[in-house]
């Protein structure tokens, strides 16, 4: 049974816009006045009369990437060159969007008992960060493992407010892993490489059988699925969502 929010269209309000890691932005709107959400859902952005267009339409999906103890909804992006970011980039605060949502089923379980495992691959951390800081501010009880797979810290979007996060919840463990440090300018003292099982049953040993959560580009998503499997791990308990369009 997916979350009980009801979808709307709203029209919102660009007020921010910050560079989060190399080439990837992040956008905050204002909050639409009753706008309810539980964190890893996801909305439609649509822009509104846009001087350009191209094949893939002027809307996109995006997961709110805030959690909704925030003011704000925020939205993070890699900015590729396509019709529907340049016009994004470029919007003046206080231009308007039409959002549609909330979208989506990929939320917490219920059962404290069972931890949870987030595996993210670049941008896909955007639910995950909405899903982290909501439990820190309420003192959620699950155990709760993010995996952060990027090239070089630099493309890694929230990696520095992601490991401090680990003092405000006592139940939260990040592991960060790099699959090009090499080319990196900043050292890096983490993992290295994709997110195996190997790396995985490292951390996880003496944890309770968890629930996946991957997020990603869809080959890392279809990949991390079908090596969970091999691992032995039941289908059930690995909940997927595939940022298509990368
Ligand atoms: C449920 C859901 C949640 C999502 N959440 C997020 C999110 O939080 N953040 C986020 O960024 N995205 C998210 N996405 C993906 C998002 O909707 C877009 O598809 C994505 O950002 C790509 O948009 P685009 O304008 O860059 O490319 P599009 O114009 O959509 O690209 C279409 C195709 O063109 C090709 N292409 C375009 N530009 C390039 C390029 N520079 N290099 C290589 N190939 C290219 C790609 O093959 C792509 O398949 C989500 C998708 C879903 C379904």
């Amino acid at each position: 049974m997916g979350p009980s929010t009801h979808s709307h269209i709203y029209t919102v309000k660009l007020i921010h816009r910050q560079e989060v890691a190399e080439g990837t932005m992040a956008f905050r709107f204002e909050k639409p006045a009753h706008f309810v959400f539980v964190p890893g859902q996801f909305v439609d952005m649509t822009l509104v009369d846009p001087p350009e267009t191209d094949a893939e339409g002027n809307g996109r999906a995006f997961s709110i990437a805030s959690g909704p103890h925030e003011d704000t909804l925020m939205v993070a992006t890699r900015m590729r060159d396509t019709a529907f970011k340049r016009v994004l980039r470029g919007m003046p605060l206080g231009a308007t969007l039409q959002m549609e949502g909330p979208f989506g089923n990929l939320v917490l379980h219920a059962d404290p008992a069972r931890p949870a495992v987030f595996l993210a691959g670049g941008i896909g951390i955007t639910p995950f960060r909405s899903m982290l800081l909501h439990a820190a501010a309420q003192k959620l009880p699950h155990r709760l493992f993010l995996f952060y797979s990027n090239r070089r810290p630099e493309d890694a979007p929230f990696l520095d407010e992601l490991q401090a996060l680990q003092r405000d919840n006592p139940h939260y463990t990040f592991v960060g892993t790099m699959t090009a440090p090499d080319k990196s300018s900043r050292s890096w003292k983490g993992e290295t490489g994709f997110i195996t099982p190997a790396m995985l049953s490292k951390v996880l040993m003496n944890v309770a059988p968890p629930i996946f959560y991957v997020v990603g580009p869809p080959g890392m998503v279809t990949g991390l699925r079908t090596s969970l499997k091999d691992a032995g791990f039941n289908e059930r308990d690995i909940r997927t969502e595939a940022f298509t369009g990368y």
